[in-house]
C-alpha cells in the first residue's frame, strides 16, 4: 500500500508538472531514497519525507524536453546531494554503491512532561524546537515520530568522547516520565524490544546506549535516578559493574581520564562525576568520587576500556 501511495504521489507530481506545461526535471533521487525511508518507518505508510524528497527533487530551474523518465535519472542521478551537500570546489561523478547512513548511538531521556499526549503535542508545536524519534508511555505504548534515518532535535549542547553533533548519529528515546517516578515494567520492557530492534538492525555498539545526563551533565538529569541501567546492560544495552568484583585500582588509575575515556566531557568534573554516581551509585550523588566509587569506576574501565 505504501509503495503504491508514493507510486501514486510520483505520477500525480509529474501530472501536474506536465499539465503546467513546464519541463522540469525529476532525479532518480526521490526513486532511489524513498524506498530506504520507507523501510526505516514504524509499520510503514507515506512519510513526509517521501513528499519533502519529491519536492526537493523538482529542479525547475532544469529546462529540458520531456524525454523517457528513466534516461533522465541515468543523467542526472543525484540532484538532492547537488543541491545539499556537494563541495563546490569539486568535480562531481556519482558512485553507483551507496544506501542512507545509519544511527550509531542511542540516547534514553526522560520528558518531564505529565504525558505521553503532553509530549506529543510538545514535538508538534512550532515554537519548541525539540523532537525525538520514539516516545514510550507507561503503559509501554511506543509512539514513533521521526524515521530513524530523520535527525532529530533531542541532545542539544553535548558531548560524548570527541562526538559533539550527537543529533547526527543517534537516535532520541523519550520515556514517559515527569523526572521523580519510578519507570513502570511495562515501559521497560516495551524499551527493551526497542533498544532490541535498534541494535540488531543498525549495528549499534553495546557502549553507545548512553543517557541524556551522559552527554551533557551540566544541563541534564535525565533519564531521573530511578532508571534501570544494570537491567539495561544485562541485557547488553550500556555498561555496568560487579558488585563482587571490585578491588583497588592501582595507584597509576587516574579516574578523570578514565572517565574522559568512557566518554564524559571532563571540562567541569564536577557535573560530571555527579552525573557519573547519579547512574552508578546513586544512593550517593555528591559531585566528590569516593574510594568506592573510584573502584566501581575502575570495574567498568578495565571490563568495557
Ligand atoms: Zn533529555
Amino acid at each position: 500500500m505504501c509503495r503504491g501511495v508514493t507510486v501514486f504521489v510520483f505520477s500525480l507530481l509529474l501530472a501536474v508538472l506536465s499539465s503546467c506545461g513546464t519541463k522540469n526535471k525529476v532525479s532518480r533521487s526521490q526513486v532511489l531514497l524513498s524506498p530506504d525511508l520507507r523501510s526505516g518507518m514504524h509499520g510503514g505508510g507515506l512519510d513526509s519525507n517521501s513528499l519533502l524528497i519529491a519536492s526537493i527533487s523538482v529542479q525547475s530551474d532544469t529546462i529540458k524536453p520531456s524525454k523517457n523518465v528513466e534516461e533522465e535519472y541515468t543523467e542526472d542521478p543525484l540532484a538532492l546531494q547537488k543541491s545539499m551537500g556537494l563541495y563546490k570546489s569539486a568535480d562531481f561523478t556519482p558512485a553507483m554503491h551507496y544506501d542512507l547512513r545509519r544511527p550509531n548511538y542511542v540516547i534514553i531521556h526522560h520528558t518531564a512532561q505529565n504525558s505521553v499526549a503532553q509530549t506529543i503535542r510538545t514535538f508538534q508545536v512550532p515554537h519548541s524546537k525539540v523532537s525525538a524519534h520514539y516516545v514510550i508511555g507507561k503503559d509501554g505504548r511506543v509512539v514513533q515520530m521521526l524515521n530513524d534515518y530523520d535527525r532529530a532535535w533531542h541532545a542539544g549542547k553535548s558531548k560524548w568522547g570527541s562526538l559533539t553533533d550527537i543529533n547526527s548519529s543517534s537516535i532520541g528515546i523519550e520515556l514517559d516520565n515527569n523526572g521523580r517516578d519510578n519507570f513502570p515494567d511495562a515501559q521497560i520492557n516495551s524499551l527493551l524490544i526497542l533498544l532490541d530492534t535498534l541494535k540488531t538492525k543498525y549495528y549499534i555498539p553495546q557502549l553507545n546506549f548512553i543517557g541524556h545526563a551522559d552527554i551533557a551533565p551540566t544541563r541534564k538529569d535525565d533519564p531521573n535516578i530511578n532508571f534501570p541501567w544494570k537491567k539495561l546492560a544485562d541485557k547488553g544495552f550500556g555498561i555496568w559493574y560487579n558488585p563482587e568484583g571490585l578491588v583497588d585500582p592501582p595507584a597509576s588509575f587516574n579516574p578523570i581520564d578514565a572517565m574522559k575515556i568512557i566518554g564524559y566531557d571532563m571540562r567541569n568534573p564536577q557535573a560530571a562525576i555527579r552525573a557519573f554516581k547519579r547512574k552508578f551509585i546513586v544512593s550517593d550523588v555528591s559531585v566528590v568520587l569516593t574510594d568506592y566509587d573510584k573502584k566501581v569506576l575502575y570495574d567498568l574501565y578495565r571490563k568495557y576500556y
